[in-house]
């Protein structure tokens, strides 16, 4: 059997990016992989949860772990859309993650390259093997639809 590509796990985080976006949430979404199979995946709960940490890489750790029954995810491999932000870049390095695979950059709070690199910080005690750019343009183009879309809502509702 052919080992699946990135673009092929990366599709699958774009899949709950949609849902998240279904739902009303900024859609960012993850994919843990782990000798080839996909442990968990998930995609931003922060509005339906009321908690400010369920962003889709904490959701995706967090799971892994309890199904996996270990903290350490040194064998594993995350997928997100977007890149991830301080909070999910230190749960990245804490869990041991053995590569963090994104889409787009994050200017306003990218902890991987845009603002700060906590991932692959070669200053702490883990650092991550990082492939930036993975289908960047779809990734990229599902929260632009989101915010067009919502911003459109947002003048008709004042229209009325
Ligand atoms: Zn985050």
């Amino acid at each position: 059997m052919q080992a699946k590509t990135d673009e092929y796990y990366m599709q699958l985080a774009i899949e709950e990016a949609k849902k998240a976006a279904e739902r009303g949430e900024i859609p960012i979404g993850a994919v843990l992989v782990a000798n080839g199979e996909v442990i968990s995946a998930a995609h931003n709960m922060r509005e339906t949860w009321h908690d400010a940490t369920a962003h889709a890489e904490m959701i995706t750790i967090i799971e892994a772990c309890a199904i996996l029954e270990r903290w350490r995810l040194n064998d594993a491999t995350l997928y997100v859309t977007l890149e991830p932000c301080p909070m999910c870049a230190g749960a990245i390095v804490n869990s041991r993650l053995k590569r963090l695979v994104y889409g787009c950059l994050d200017f306003k709070a990218g902890a991987a390259e845009s603002i700060f690199n906590i991932v692959s910080n070669t200053n702490l005690n883990h650092a991550v093997e990082v492939t930036s750019g993975v289908c960047e343009e779809e990734c990229a183009a599902v929260l632009k639809d989101f915010f067009k879309k919502r911003r459109e809502e947002n003048k008709q509702q004042k229209q009325k």
